[in-house]
Formats: structure tokens, C-alpha cells, sequence
């Protein structure tokens, strides 16, 4: 019984995996310091695996010739796909023409790696509208805290090296820049634009030196109501430099702060009302998007695609599946983030 039972689950499993089941994937992770990222690899190998396919993963510690070092690995060990998630998604270009010289295909993870005809697919969230939900989320914990304004605002950007961060602050400032016209939000530092306010890294210590710099120069008569922050890890950062004025306690009301990728950390700082709010993308969603785009690649056919005109990478429009982001603040983390088994009630106590 148990026998026949084994034989028809693997016969099952070949067949709904082809004969490029026994491929081998490589998978190029940025850094281990960001518990998203752990979650992805954690996914992509466990669906991956599902499928039939052997992985390798590595993760480069946003070290770029780390990463560079990781794939030329990676293309010397024979993998049939790469799939990564770019450090600096301009510096891979030799590296892919590397592997499409060994044929091997590469599809951008998360973010589009730029400067490169050999990038087949790219597996993302929609990028435009994570700031969009960043923003929106802002203005409407701003009036939720601080009645009609003006409300005094920053901004802070992501790694100017990573492609996303552009789509992140246009998107936010799709939403704040007719507020900023009308002079209902006001950026006291006048600093605007990625080049002034982007984070190289996305390095929260980085972001923290710059939100007690604005401190010192511009609120010491007026306070902020606001920051808008792209990532969790730079979020953490601002809250600290801003508790450590006072803000959060006596009369100084916490600012509204955004964030991305409900880490633990900050919905637990949401949860305690420090933190504003999130977005949160369902790492499992885009691990499962990217094992499709592979065995696509590897038996021939197409894969699921739902934007072929957003993502130019310099070279070429690529393929790509974006999936939708979700704002999470104190009022629906629980439905979204346990509802959806993505963490127990327990990690977030
Ligand atoms: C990702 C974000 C993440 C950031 C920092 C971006 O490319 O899309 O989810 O917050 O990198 O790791």
C-alpha cells in the first residue's frame, strides 16, 4: 500500500516537473543583515527542492565583488538558471555575459539588474506602488496625528545603486509632490531628489547620522511630523535618532514613520506605536513566481508575465511579473501578516 502510494507520488512529481527537474539553480542573494532576504532564500530553496531542482545559495553581505566572486562560482559549477538579487544592479554585466556564454539564462530577482541584454525575466513587486502606499500611508497618519497641518516632512531615499529606490521615492512623491506644491507639506531641510537623500546600502546607521543631522539643523524650534522612510532597516535607524531628542515621550509626539518589508523588528515597533507603518510584500509569493519563470526557461515555454513596459534596463524592456504590495500599519498587521501564516502571534511578542 505505502509502496504503491510512494511509487504514484514521484511518478507525479516528474511528470509535473519535466525532465529539467534535475536542474541545478544558483541563487544569488544581497546580504543576510535584512531578514527579508533570509526569508527569500529560505523559500526559494524550499519550492525549488519541491520542484525536483537542486540550489545553491549564497548570500554576498552587500559586498559587490563578494557577489560578483559568488556567480562566477556559480557559473564554474554548472548551474542551469541564476537567479539574483542585486547588490549593485549595475556591475553585472561581464558576469552575465559570462553565463549566456555557457548558456546559462539569469532572471533579476526583486531588482532589475540594469545594463544587460542577458537578463531573461524579472520577478518584483509593483515598485511605483510601494511608495505610493508609503506616502499615502504618511499623509493619512499625518492627519490622523496632527489634524490639518502643515506638516513638516523628510524624506529619505534607498541605495542609489539599486533601481527599485527610484521607483520607491517616484511613486511617494507622486503622492506628496501636490502637497509640497499646496504647502501643506513642508520639507523644512529643503533636501528632495534621490541624489540628496538617497541611502547608499540601504545602511540604517547611515540614515540615522543623517536624521540627527536634519534634527540639529532644522527642528530645533519647530518639530517634524513626519518621515518618510522606504525600508524598515532605515526606519529603525530614524526612530532611534529621533527618540534619542526626545520625540515619543513629554510633548514631543512621535513623527509618522513608513517603512518596508514588515521585518520583525519594526512591526514590533508598530505594535508598540513607534513605528507608523509598513509595506509588506509576501516573499513566498515572488520565491513561487520565480520557480515558475525557471521551469519555463528550462522546458521552452512562457511563463506567467503581467508588465512587459515598465522595466527598461538600459538595454531592453524585460519581461516581467510584479506583484501587489500591501500597506500595513497598527490597525490590520495582525489579519495580514499572522491571517496569512507569514509569522506567528508568538515572533511578534
Ligand atoms: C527591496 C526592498 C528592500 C530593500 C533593502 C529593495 O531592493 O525591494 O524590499 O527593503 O531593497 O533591502
Amino acid at each position: 500500500m505505502t509502496y504503491k502510494f510512494l511509487t504514484a507520488t514521484a511518478v507525479g512529481l516528474v511528470m509535473a516537473t519535466g525532465s529539467f527537474a534535475n536542474g541545478l539553480v544558483g541563487i544569488a542573494m544581497p546580504t543576510q543583515s535584512s531578514a527579508r532576504w533570509i526569508s527569500d532564500g529560505e523559500s526559494m530553496v524550499r519550492l525549488f527542492e519541491e520542484a525536483g531542482y537542486k540550489t545553491i545559495l549564497q548570500y554576498a553581505e552587500d559586498d559587490i565583488p563578494n557577489q560578483l566572486a559568488q556567480i562566477e562560482n556559480m557559473i564554474t559549477n554548472g548551474v542551469d538558471v541564476l537567479v539574483i538579487a542585486a547588490i549593485d544592479g549595475t556591475t553585472l554585466s561581464n558576469a552575465l555575459e559570462n553565463a549566456d556564454a555557457a548558456g546559462i539564462s539569469t532572471i533579476a530577482y526583486d531588482r532589475l539588474i540594469r545594463d544587460s541584454a542577458h537578463v531573461s525575466y524579472y520577478a518584483t513587486f509593483d515598485n511605483f506602488k510601494v511608495g505610493v502606499q508609503q506616502a499615502s500611508s504618511l499623509v493619512a497618519g499625518l492627519q490622523n496625528r496632527f489634524g490639518d497641518g502643515p506638516y513638516n516632512v523628510e524624506l529619505f531615499g534607498g541605495s542609489p545603486d539599486d533601481n527599485n529606490a527610484y521607483f520607491f521615492y517616484d511613486g511617494a512623491m507622486s503622492v506628496l509632490e501636490p502637497l509640497i506644491a499646496a504647502g501643506k507639506v513642508v520639507i523644512a531641510s529643503g533636501q528632495m531628489g534621490m541624489d540628496r537623500v538617497g541611502t547608499l546600502r540601504w545602511d540604517g546607521a547611515v540614515a540615522q547620522a543623517r536624521m540627527d543631522n536634519l534634527l540639529s539643523a532644522h527642528y530645533t524650534n519647530t518639530p517634524v511630523h513626519g518621515v518618510l522612510s522606504p525600508y524598515d532597516g532605515l526606519s529603525i535607524g530614524i526612530l532611534s535618532s529621533l527618540k534619542g531628542v526626545g520625540y515619543g515621550s513629554g510633548d514631543l509626539q512621535m513623527p509618522i514613520v513608513t517603512g518596508q518589508d514588515a521585518e520583525v523588528q519594526s512591526v514590533k515597533s508598530i505594535i508598540a506605536d513607534e513605528q507608523f507603518s509598513t509595506v509588506f510584500k509576501d516573499t513566498r509569493e515572488l520565491a513561487r513566481v520565480t520557480v515558475g519563470m525557471v521551469n519555463a526557461i528550462l522546458s521552452g515555454t512562457e511563463p506567467e508575465i503581467n508588465d512587459t513596459g515598465t522595466y527598461d534596463n538600459g538595454i531592453k524592456i524585460i519581461p516581467s511579473y510584479l506583484l501587489e504590495p500591501v500597506p500595513v500599519d497598527g490597525s490590520n498587521w495582525e489579519s495580514i501578516l499572522i491571517g496569512s501564516g507569514y509569522y506567528t502571534l508568538d515572533q511578534l511578542k
